[in-house]
């Protein structure tokens, strides 16, 4: 019998771990990305010796990455090389007014402790709760295509989500633990990157906390998209055939069956099982008869999107002090700021932001005695996006990165590039110009999410940020592990 033929729509973290497993289980497969380049958005960029990623910057649960690895016989090492950052980041409350959040544990209590007595003990039960929400949640609840709440119905598995807190709030379960804004704040920091607030987060992402303060920040020399390169050799050696430059237009469905692809080109691809890497809004919305898709226009409107973002990207033609790779900028207070994303959309006042400065690590991603510098606004998806605005933003953060620094940055910036809605939209296809998929918030949680199957059609399969487990690279990863294995339980090869 011939092999079943996959196309996997986007080569991004998801499509290409979908393409690959796939491939390994014996499926032909043609991984189809619109772009001249793999990664979506971890893509990179160069320019006169600056090596920029384009998007992801933060190698959290490195365990995830070797669990993907392994399924293929294969080690992190075999593809890129890592190294545990230390301090892990600074996060600058104020001027003369920084953290440097050390890698050590012992350190790290010893820091909570000086901020506020009893801390540091109060962070090991924190901690051990974190863990154990880390264990169930990674190596079991996210491997879960959330297809039917009796996913969810184990006894043993509701009891470990009663003790996970899930019905809490972040925000709250944080303070039982500490008073002190600055521990608050930090604690609170590492579920922004699931797409909300802490007062929206269930408390079931304290497992976030794990992974930041236990598991480490890494960081894959040569860049993030290293891993992107990593596995597409992987996926390559499986077989996989990726095509660049060749965007889908339609998913040709016959009798509530997708037969086929059909490129911008004209070009037809036939398929047995389709599998959408790419924004599921887009492919829901744009890539099939409507008659198929899953979800209403007004279902789309009503979820609550992560964040969009204004970056840029930046080549200094010097040294910079007084930064540290990752650098997160909490010196204006975080309400008002969420308050423009989520609650009243619009450009916030007094933003907060995120420098990164990879080149203090990393000596190829910068010509020598050079600075890569990438900096990151949070914003409400759909935000109209002019190159004034961009401009007032990049004025307002550089002012306050060089008052908090002490040194001038602006003159010494030789290249300069910007990126936000209008290119999220035009690069991705991304719905309302969203940067990181959907929020993890309760009512978006699991079988809560946009499927991962469509409901009409039987062998049209999602998988992404948008879908389960949700926003981030590791999630993204497990995003393709599952849908494979919902498509060889549903189909075989
Ligand atoms: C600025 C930024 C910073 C981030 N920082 C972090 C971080 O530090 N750590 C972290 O873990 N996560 C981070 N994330 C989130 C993380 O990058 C994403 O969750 C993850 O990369 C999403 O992968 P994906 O495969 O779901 O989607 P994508 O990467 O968007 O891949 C989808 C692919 O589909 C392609 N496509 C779309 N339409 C079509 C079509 N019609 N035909 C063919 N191809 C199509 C796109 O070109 C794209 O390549 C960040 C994201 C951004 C944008």
């Amino acid at each position: 019998m011939s092999q079943k033929k996959v196309v996997v729509i986007g080569s991004g973290f998801a499509g290409l771990s979908a393409a690959t497993h796939l491939a390994k289980n014996n499926y032909s497969v043609t991984l189809i990305e619109k772009n001249e380049s793999p990664g979506g958005r971890a893509r990179k960029f160069n320019h006169q010796g600056f090596v920029f990623d384009m998007g992801p910057s933060w190698y959290w649960m490195p365990d995830v990455f070797e669990d993907y690895f392994a399924h293929f016989g294969k080690k992190v090492e075999d593809y890129y090389t890592l190294k545990r950052l230390d301090p892990s980041y600074a996060v600058v409350y104020g001027e003369e007014d920084v953290l440097d959040i050390p890698a050590d544990l012992n350190e790290f209590k010893a820091m909570l402790e000086n901020i506020e007595p009893g801390a540091g003990k109060q962070l090991d039960e924190f901690l051990a709760q974190a863990k154990y929400k880390y264990e169930v949640g990674i190596h079991d609840l996210v491997q879960k295509p959330s297809r039917s709440v009796f996913e969810f119905t184990s006894p043993k598995l509701l009891v470990d989500m009663v003790r996970m807190d899930i019905f809490q709030s972040m925000s709250k379960h944080v303070r039982k633990f500490f008073t002190h804004d600055k521990i608050i704040r930090l604690m609170e920091f590492p579920v922004l990157f699931l797409g909300e607030t802490a007062e929206n987060i269930p408390a079931l992402y304290s497992l976030m906390n794990y992974a930041d303060i236990a598991l480490g920040t890494w960081y894959p020399m040569g860049g993030m998209h290293e891993v992107i390169k990593g596995m597409v050799k992987l996926a390559e050696e499986h077989g996989v055939s990726i095509r660049y430059n060749a965007e889908v237009e339609e998913i040709e469905i016959e009798n509530g069956k997708a037969r086929r692809v059909r490129l911008i080109s004209g070009e037809k691809i036939e398929a047995d099982i389709v599998v959408a890497g790419a924004d599921y809004h887009h492919v829901d919305k744009h890539l099939i008869n409507p008659k198929y898709s899953n979800y209403s226009e007004e279902y789309w409107d009503k979820r609550v999107m992560a964040p969009s973002s204004l970056l840029f990207y930046l080549g200094v033609d010097k040294r910079l002090k007084n930064l540290k790779h990752h650098n997160l900028f909490f010196d204006e207070p975080l309400g008002p700021h969420a308050d423009a994303i989520y609650k009243n959309p619009r450009w916030p006042e007094k933003p907060l932001f995120y420098a990164s400065v990879p080149s203090i690590t990393d000596p190829t991603v910068a010509p020598k005695g050079m600075e890569n510098l990438f900096l990151l606004i949070p914003l409400a998806p759909d935000l109209e996006d002019t190159e004034e605005m961009r401009e007032k933003y990049y004025d307002i953060i550089m002012e306050r990165l060089e008052r908090i620094t002490g040194q001038d940055v602006r003159n010494h910036v030789i290249y300069k590039r910007s990126y936000a809605h209008s290119d999220f939209k035009s690069d991705y296809h991304a719905f309302k110009g969203n940067a990181y998929g959907l929020a993890n918030t309760l009512t978006q949680t699991a079988i809560l999410k946009p499927s991962l199957k469509n409901k009409k059609v039987s062998n049209l399969y999602y998988t992404g940020q948008l879908t389960v487990p949700g926003p981030g690279v590791p999630p993204s990863l497990i995003s393709g592990r599952v849908v494979s294995n919902e498509v060889m339980k549903e189909i075989n090869s």
